[in-house]
């Protein structure tokens, strides 16, 4: 699943919204297959409403394995 800006003027796929879409989730595998345009205010409903179950995992540390694999170099 990708999701990346768009520049094309399609409508916001999201129901009662006639936004014109930001954001294209692009997805030819999985749930639905095509995309789907979100608007930029119903992506960061979106983006709310699925913080609620799954929350990003941190990155790894930059200062401890990072460093020293760049002084390999
Ligand atoms: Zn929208």
């Amino acid at each position: 699943m990708i999701v990346e800006k768009t520049k094309n003027k399609i409508k916001c796929d999201a129901s009662g919204c006639n936004n014109i879409a930001d954001y294209c989730i692009v997805n030819k595998k999985f749930i639905f297959d095509g995309s789907v345009y979100l608007c930029d205010s119903c992506m960061r409903e979106l983006y709310t409403e699925i913080g609620k179950f799954i929350v990003p995992k941190n990155l790894k540390p930059i200062y401890k394995k990072g460093v020293k694999d760049e002084q390999k170099f």
